[in-house]
C-alpha cells in the first residue's frame, strides 16, 4: 500500500479527494475486515475502502493497479451471476481479462484438492434479487 489505510480516511476528511482516490491502498485492501472488527470507534474501514474504489471507478480516476481493477470487475461479475463468489469462474474471467494465463497456475491443484476450488458454482436462491441490486446501483 502506498498510503496507510487510516491516512486514506484522513485525506478524505481533509478534502484531498484526488490523492485518496488515486491511491493504490483501496485496491490492495483485501476486505479482510480485521480493521473493521477491531476499531474502537466502530468505523467500518473495509466498507469505506469499498466506497473509495467505487467512487474512483465512477469518476474515471486513473488507477495504476490495472490488473486489480480487472480482478475487481471479474469478482463483481461472479457475484452478479451467482449471488456469491465462484472461484473457478473468477479465475477464468480474470485470466481472460489479463491474458496472464499461467500466473499461479501451479497453485491450482493444491487448492482443488483442499476443496478451495469447486468445479461448479453454488448459486444462491435469490439471484434475481442480487441482479436487481446491481441494476439499481450501477444502472447495468
Ligand atoms: S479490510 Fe483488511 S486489508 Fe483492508 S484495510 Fe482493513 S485490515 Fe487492511
Amino acid at each position: 500500500m502506498d498510503i496507510a489505510p487510516n491516512k486514506v480516511v484522513r485525506l478524505i476528511q481533509l478534502g484531498f479527494y484526488e490523492d485518496a482516490l488515486k491511491s493504490d491502498t483501496p485496491w490492495l485492501c483485501a476486505g479482510c475486515l480485521t480493521c473493521s472488527t477491531r476499531c474502537p470507534k466502530e468505523f467500518d474501514l473495509a466498507k469505506f475502502m469499498d466506497a473509495v474504489r467505487e467512487i474512483a471507478l465512477e469518476k474515471g480516476v486513473e488507477i495504476s493497479q490495472k490488473n486489480i481493477i480487472k480482478f475487481h470487475n471479474a469478482f463483481l461479475d461472479q457475484i452478479k451471476s451467482h449471488g456469491r463468489s465462484y472461484e473457478v469462474g473468477l479465475v477464468a474471467e480474470y485470466k481472460m481479462k489479463t491474458m496472464d494465463l499461467f500466473q499461479d497456475v501451479d497453485s491450482a491443484p493444491g487448492m482443488f484438492f483442499k476443496g478451495k476450488l469447486g468445479l461448479l458454482p453454488h448459486n444462491i436462491k435469490d439471484r434475481k434479487g442480487v441482479k436487481s441490486i446491481f441494476k439499481k446501483t450501477s444502472g447495468k
